[in-house]
């Protein structure tokens, strides 16, 4: 972006830059979390539940591009090293050390959850100041509602079948 395009930015950027780094650092995170339960999940409905959380993985992904380029466009720069993540996340890193798919669902509906906070303050802090960050968080909150969803269906699913088979 011009610099016209960064003065009708009517909160301090370096404010919104330092929300969305924390944002880029959750996705990459998530990405990873996702990515690698995916490789390891093991139990009931093993087949669907890699398919949703290979499918969310690709999501973060997504989310992390579209991040990075609205921290550049304001002038930012993207945290540089992964070692920072940790530094930057809101949401944190919950290693699947366990790939039960019931534990992965839980520890990614956690995720979810978390990161659905995070949108939802970014489009408060945003919110009639800069209106190309609150469009691109009310996009990435949208999927992450739906993730949140879509994990907790899978969960009911696999309850009902180890719970409620006749
Ligand atoms: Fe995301
Ligand atoms: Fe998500
Ligand atoms: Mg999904």
């Amino acid at each position: 972006m011009g610099t016209r395009g960064r003065e009708i930015v009517g909160v301090n950027t370096e404010k919104i830059v330092s929300l969305l780094n924390k944002a880029f650092a959750d996705e990459w995170l998530a990405y990873y979390q996702y990515w690698l339960g995916a490789k390891i999940a093991k139990g009931p409905m093993k087949e669907a539940v890699i398919a949703e959380l290979l499918q969310h993985a690709t999501d973060e992904l997504r989310h992390a591009d579209l991040v990075a380029n609205r921290i550049i466009q304001l002038g930012g720069e993207p945290v540089i090293s992964p070692k920072a993540w940790y530094e930057f996340t809101n949401c944190g890193y919950d290693a699947p050390g366990d790939p039960f798919v019931m534990r992965l669902l839980e520890q990614n509906i956690k995720g979810e959850q978390c990161a659905i906070t995070v949108y939802n303050d970014m489009m408060m802090e945003s919110r009639e100041k800069d209106p190309i960050t609150y469009n691109m968080a009310l996009l990435i909150l949208e999927d992450e509602v739906e993730h949140e969803e879509d994990l907790q269906s899978l969960q009911e699913d696999i309850e009902m079948m180890l719970h409620h088979h006749s």
